[in-house]
């Protein structure tokens, strides 16, 4: 009999996962498994506004595939992800085409701008090392460019992050740890840098509890940050910001337009005719699509919710590592035609933010809440158990980071 063909779309938290948890639980005899991604290596997302501030080296958050994956068991393709065409099961990829008889889709999020006019054009977004780099290099270029031009031109220092949610908070706060450096590398006055964050709802961090929101807040402008709230950013052009608050428009000037104002599931998977909910795809509780019992998707591309569908889950590594579980576990029941189908069953063991080097914020077991270097060291825990779960002691120590007390 044919060995069935399972293919993971996107090398991300959720298809990672799922194939480190598939070459486990599946013998090379039981199923033949195919990852696609578009770089041969993962990524840390959760640490990209740390590469996109320059607080932390690229090569950090880079984990190259070959050294995780047994690819004896899997077979990884370096290729891009043009469309799925679930009705013929077949992925159509930027240097060909493959089959599948069951499919996981993992292929992340990428930078909503709402409709904001010229966000998607002049913002810059983080959405993946490469655009972390950029941003790294963009505003050091700025920075450079000043003290170059006559007419200094404040636009260079004026850096505007639209969004204070938690991307646009942890950005935020490893910018203000870094522009000291900065300063002293290029030359700058500190006090002539302006980082704006602009935000739409009365307060940052919308839903979190207020402690954690005066808090943050508090940290934030401690080191220099502009927080407006109540804000709705109207446009953004390569030279300045324009946002409306209180009736009355006002204009930022500058070059660096820092999109985080919020997430989409890739667009492929909207393309693909897939059933959209919230820009995600709606699943069933075992995580498979509403219409094909042999599509799964994993990640930020899915739409779940926890005891009811109003109480749908944020977008979260954590989320994503835990559906891969159920999705191999899922997989390996209709493989080998034994055990049962199991409903995704969210463990939210608590939300860390951070805030910087040293400081961030957080919650734990529903009330516990932390601040300061406490949800710092704790936030470390949560990376390097992550860590260790992919790729065991080794990957760990070579990536995690121990530097738990400054
Ligand atoms: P991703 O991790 O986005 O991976 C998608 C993969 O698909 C990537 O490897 C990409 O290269 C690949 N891919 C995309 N398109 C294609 C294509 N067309 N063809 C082939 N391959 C493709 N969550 C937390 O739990 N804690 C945090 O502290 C935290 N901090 C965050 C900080 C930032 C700055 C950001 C941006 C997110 C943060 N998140 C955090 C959210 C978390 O990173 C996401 O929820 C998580 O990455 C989702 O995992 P995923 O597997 O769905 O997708």
């Amino acid at each position: 009999m044919k060995k069935p063909n399972i293919v993971i779309l996107g090398a991300g938290y959720g298809g990672m996962m799922t194939a480190v948890n598939l070459q486990k639980a599946i013998g090379l005899n039981d199923a033949t498994i195919t990852l696609v991604n578009k770089n041969d290596y993962h990524y840390q997302t959760i640490w990209l506004h740390e590469n996109a501030a320059g607080t932390l080296e690229q090569e950090r958050s880079r984990i190259d595939i070959k050294n995780i994956l047994n690819m004896q068991k899997i077979k990884f393709i370096k290729d891009t992800v043009v469309s799925i065409k679930p009705k013929n099961h077949k992925v159509k990829l930027e240097d060909g085409e493959i089959d599948y008889d069951y499919l996981v889709i993992g292929l992340g999020f990428e930078a909503a701008t709402y409709g904001i006019t010229g966000l998607k054009e002049n913002g810059l977004m983080i959405n993946d090392l490469s655009s972390a780099r950029l941003i790294r290099e963009h505003i050091e270029y700025n920075f450079a460019m000043y003290n170059q031009e006559k007419d200094k031109d404040q636009a260079h220092l004026n850096i505007v992050i639209c969004g204070g949610g938690v991307t646009g908070i942890e950005f935020a706060g490893e910018l203000v740890d870094r522009i000291p450096n900065l300063c002293a590398e290029f030359d700058i006055n500190k006090p002539q840098v302006r980082v704006v964050m602009i935000e739409e709802a009365s307060t940052i961090l919308p839903g979190f509890d207020q402690q954690l929101i005066d808090y943050t807040m508090n940290s934030l402008e401690s080191r220099g940050v502009e927080i407006i709230t109540e804000a709705k950013v109207k446009e953004c052009t390569s030279a300045s910001i324009v946002y409306k608050k209180d009736g009355e428009q006002i204009e930022i000037p500058t070059f660096t337009t820092i999109s985080a104002a919020g997430i989409r599931a890739n667009r492929i998977v909207e393309q693909s005719g897939f059933k959209m909910n919230a820009g995600k795809i709606e699943v069933r509780q075992d995580m498979r699509t509403l219409e094909y019992n042999n599509v799964f998707v994993v990640g930020d591309c899915a739409l779940t919710s926890e005891n009811n569908p109003e109480n749908l889950l944020s977008p979260t590594a954590q989320i994503a590592i835990q559906q891969a579980e159920t999705v191999a576990h899922n997989l390996k029941t209709l493989i080998k035609g034994k055990g049962k189908i199991v409903d995704f069953q969210p463990r939210t063991i608590g939300t860390v933010a951070s805030l910087g080097n040293d400081d961030a914020v957080g919650i734990f077991m529903k009330d516990r809440k932390l601040f300061g270097w406490k949800a710092t060291v704790m936030e470390k825990i949560i990376d390097n158990h992550y860590l260790y779960k992919l790729g065991g002691v080794k990957l760990m120590i070579k990536k995690g980071k121990f530097n738990f007390f400054y």
